[in-house]
């Protein structure tokens, strides 16, 4: 009796790949780390053979850690980096020109032209997305456009697209299937949220040829079979999703006013509004949370482009750390932040704000500052970013928040859980499980094969390693953030 299940978190720095057993719990897991490139200011580029090569490596290198025969795994679920985009030849499979990352902003000034034009509200009274060049549809739109003959091979069929998952389903059945599901549709600025179909007037403005898409399905159904050769058994592919959205489900966030928010290069937070769409007048997105059995639940979702990727600087660029987890003493160790603020808008700041062309800053120093400060100022950039996103969460949603679940590979750090909960004003709650995006995708994949049974199932599953309840006076709340929002206005 097959029992097992291997999740594939295909992010945007490492593949991972995590064979889970039908009480959810990790039986064995695989990482191994995809390299990014930047030809050009602005430009974040992968090569579509090194991310394969990498799954398959993780794939295979988990089932062994297992000791389990590939006939042992009864489905596979596939949870990827969102809005990176792949156009390759139907037939060659070559690669045209590169992978372009979710966080290359080349579009940028397209992206202003059209909003010049005023289409802005056209494309998120349809897609619930506003005109950033982070979505795919404009990137996919450069390919093309740069590419000799891209256009006229894309209109005869030659040419396919896709984001991460896409690619990878394609891959995985030997070329057999080109389909998407909901979630990763969502984030491209092509697929109509509402009508749950590839919108014919945006593809007309941006002048994509429908030709090129994939089919869009559920989360969870049968996507495809792979084949032999992937990992020497045929196994259904049978659930799949947007990395964010993965964890919504991981984190079982079913209920209207469920949240989540995840910590890692970047930090995105989302929160269920159910079966109703409904656009932001904050400058948040509207997205497909998740697609079961032909019905929509929707969520309003808050992108920060730098979370964890602050810390990596801190230690790579700076190197003024030696490792990310040392940050959590570090912060400790100081009684307050020194009047010292990070704007971490290394590449543009996202929600609320949106602006592609801020810069990141550091305020406030002076003769006292020290490593110390510039490090925990890192650190608290990421409540106050939350902050952010909370407040207009609130207003948009209509919904107060009760708790706050977090994961990603920055919430091990219990100094930012603290933080968190401080400055939010909020319950925040750290499951045991933090890779959620795996889990999730595991139980769309296991739910379509019966061996997990329903979301009410899943949601009881939900357990919790550690509470962080807020433990902070008003006015100190009020003050720090003031600080915050003055630092983001001198950066924009
Ligand atoms: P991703 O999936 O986006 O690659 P992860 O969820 O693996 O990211 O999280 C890794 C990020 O979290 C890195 O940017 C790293 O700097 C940061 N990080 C990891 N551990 C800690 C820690 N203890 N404190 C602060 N940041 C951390």
């Amino acid at each position: 009796m097959r029992k097992y299940i291997l999740a594939i978190d295909q992010g945007t720095t490492s593949s991972r790949a995590i064979i889970f057993d039908e009480h959810a719990q990790t039986v064995s897991f695989s990482q191994k780390d995809v390299n990014l490139h930047y030809p050009n200011n602005g430009w974040v580029e992968q090569d579509a053979h090194d991310i394969w090569k990498s799954v398959k490596h993780v794939c295979q290198k988990a089932l062994e850690k297992a000791s389990l025969k590939p006939t042992d795994i009864s489905a596979i679920g596939i949870a990827n980096q969102r809005e990176t985009i792949v156009l390759w030849d139907k037939e060659t499979g070559d690669i045209i020109k590169s992978v372009i990352v979710w966080q290359d902003r080349r579009t940028a000034d397209y992206c202003r032209e059209l909003k010049e034009q005023g289409l802005e509200s056209t494309f998120q009274k349809k897609t619930g997305l506003l005109l950033d060049p982070y979505f795919s549809g404009t990137k996919l739109r450069w390919l093309l456009q740069n590419t000799p003959n891209a256009m006229a091979k894309a209109k005869k069929g030659e040419l396919i697209c896709g984001t991460i998952d896409t690619y990878l389903l394609w891959k995985m059945t030997g070329g057999t299937v080109h389909a998407t599901d909901a979630t990763n549709a969502s984030r491209t600025l092509l697929y109509n949220i509402i009508k749950h179909e590839w919108d014919n007037e945006l593809l007309d403005i941006l002048e994509i040829p429908k030709e090129i898409l994939p089919e869009i399905k559920d989360n969870s159904c049968l996507f495809g079979e792979t084949t032999k050769d992937f990992l020497g058994a045929s196994i259904p592919i049978t659930g799949m999703a947007g990395d964010q959205q993965a964890a919504m489900i991981g984190q079982a966030c079913f209920e209207v006013g469920m949240m989540k928010s995840t910590y890692g290069t970047g930090c995105f937070a989302l929160i269920n509004i159910g079966d109703k769409f409904k656009i932001s007048k904050n400058k948040l997105l509207t997205t497909v949370a998740y697609q079961l059995n032909g019905k929509t639940t929707y969520a309003i979702e808050g992108s920060i482009f730098i979370a964890g990727a602050a810390i990596q600087w801190l230690r790579d660029g700076l190197k003024i750390i030696e490792n990310a987890s040392k940050t959590e003493e570090i912060a400790a160790r100081i009684s307050d932040n020194g009047g010292v603020y990070m704007v971490p808008a290394f590449t543009g700041l996202g929600a609320p704000y949106w602006d592609p062309n801020a810069r990141g800053a550091i305020f406030g120093i002076t003769r006292d500052t020290t490593t110390d400060h510039i490090i925990r100022a890192a650190l608290e950039a990421q409540g106050y970013q939350t902050k952010d996103l909370i407040s207009a969460m609130i207003e948009d949603s209509g919904q107060q928040i009760n708790e706050i679940r977090v994961d990603g590979g920055m919430v091990e750090n219990n100094w930012i859980c603290q933080f968190l909960a401080d400055i939010t004003n909020n319950t925040v709650n750290r499951p045991q499980i933090i890779e959620t995006t795996a889990l999730g995708v595991a139980y769309l994949a296991g739910l379509h094969v019966g061996i997990y049974s329903s979301l009410r199932q899943i949601s009881n599953n939900w357990q919790m390693s550690r509470s962080f309840k807020p433990d902070m006076i008003d006015s100190e709340r009020a003050e720090l953030y003031n600080g915050w929002k003055d630092a983001v206005k001198r950066v924009l």
